[in-house]
């Protein structure tokens, strides 16, 4: 849905309709603070499109808080917030690219077709199987563990799942970001 160019940060409308907005590095920090997105919106969205390390931390501290939050309400140790926190944020702000696709989510392939009796081959654009689309490649679960300060398995059987939660929230924010983004430049552009 979003790539960081030469140019700044390209945003496709992800199926909203309208094309591809292009929006200047220097704008998009400023962009986030018009509207109403929510403060850790705010900051994911610095902390991943603006190269903020202030932003980074900060999220970090919000991250830490929430995972807290989490695991009084659900009666869980609260010893490893910090080290899940700098895992999250990790993964948010330095994604590994999938080696199949290149990090592009789709690859160019050949996919047999019917053509009335015959079926014949044509090239088209495919979700990659192994990163289901998502460009990313996850780090080992050896690396995130070491990453949050947990021990390999007792990391594997309990804590994965609810970094993995947390995390999915954070790119749930940083939709947010993009759509908000998109919304405000493809509104300038028409
Ligand atoms: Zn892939």
């Amino acid at each position: 849905m979003a790539k960081l160019t030469t140019r700044g940060l390209r945003i496709d409308s992800g199926g909203t309709g309208g094309g591809p907005v292009t929006i200047a590095a220097e704008d998009v920090a400023g962009a986030l603070g018009m509207g109403r997105l929510k403060p850790q919106a705010v900051l994911v969205g610095r902390a991943t499109f603006c190269d903020d390390n202030r932003a980074q931390l900060e999220l970090a501290k919000w991250v830490q808080q929430e995972l807290h939050r989490r695991c009084r309400r659900n009666g869980w140790k609260t010893d490893y917030c910090e080290g899940l926190a700098q895992l999250c944020v990790f993964e948010l702000v330095h994604p590994l690219r999938c080696v199949h696709c290149l990090g592009r989510g789709q690859l160019w392939l050949q996919v047999p077709e019917r053509r009335g009796e015959r079926i014949v081959l044509v090239e088209r654009w495919r979700t990659c199987p192994r990163c289901k689309g998502s460009g990313r490649k996850r780090l080992t679960v050896r690396d995130r563990a070491a990453v949050a300060q947990i021990g390999k398995s007792q990391f594997a059987d309990v804590w994965a799942e609810r970094a993995d939660a947390m995390l999915s929230d954070l790119y749930g924010l940083q939709d947010d970001v993009l759509r908000h983004l998109w919304k405000q430049f493809a509104d300038e552009a028409a």
